[in-house]
């Protein structure tokens, strides 16, 4: 794969990994949410592609909703002020809720993300993640589901972008870049 210089990737996870993570984690979500009224909601852009995957592998009836949020602050630092930029258009009140995220970094966007959903009522409110990177949280976050906990590097594929570049890719790779690693965060 043709990458631009300074910036290299490395295959990560293949699709058969991501496949049998993604199905471990359907399975344990229709059990624990047998007999309940799911609704999951996916952090956009990032989620897109696993959230495809995850709930058609689902054994329990579902509905499907999205957020969107943005980080203030510069490209290199996380400011720590998350606005919820697209709204979930379902009725939250009373409701099991999964969110349904592409990897959580410093915890920020998730962090933000249940307290917006916490305070309109639900039944409960539940995280899972198809990546974690413990080594970068700032805030403590739990996550029910996890598929890969991976170190501090920046990734991209199924669904994760650099610069809106990569999302297509159906494996996971690591995005390297040789100066300013810096530069790579961003919000989606
Ligand atoms: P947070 O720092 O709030 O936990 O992460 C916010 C968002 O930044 C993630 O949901 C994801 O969209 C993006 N992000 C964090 N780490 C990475 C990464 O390694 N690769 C990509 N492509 N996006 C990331
Ligand atoms: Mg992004
Ligand atoms: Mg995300």
């Amino acid at each position: 794969m043709a990458v631009t210089p300074p910036y290299e990737l490395k295959l990560l996870y293949s699709r058969e990994q991501i496949a049998a993570v993604v199905t471990d984690l359907s399975a344990r979500i229709s059990r624990d949410f047998e007999g309940r009224d799911l609704l999951v909601i996916g952090v956009l852009k990032g989620s897109f592609i696993f959230l495809s995957d995850l709930v058609r592998e689902l054994s329990i009836p579902v509905e499907i909703d999205f957020i969107g949020t943005s980080s203030y602050g510069n490209a290199t630092t996380s400011s720590g002020h998350i606005r919820i930029t697209a709204e979930p258009t379902s009725s939250l009140a009373g409701r099991h809720i999964l969110i349904v995220e592409d990897i959580v970094d410093t915890g920020l966007c998730i962090e933000a993300i249940v307290e917006y959903l916490s305070k309109r009522d639900p039944a409960s409110v539940s995280v899972c993640t198809l990546m974690n990177k413990p080594a970068r949280h700032q805030v403590p976050v739990e996550i029910a589901y996890t598929g890969f906990t991976i170190p501090d590097k920046f990734v991209v594929g199924y669904g994760l972008d650099f610069s809106q570049r990569y999302r297509h890719l159906p494996e996971i790779f690591t995005l390297e870049e040789k100066t300013d690693a810096g530069q790579l965060a961003s919000d989606d």
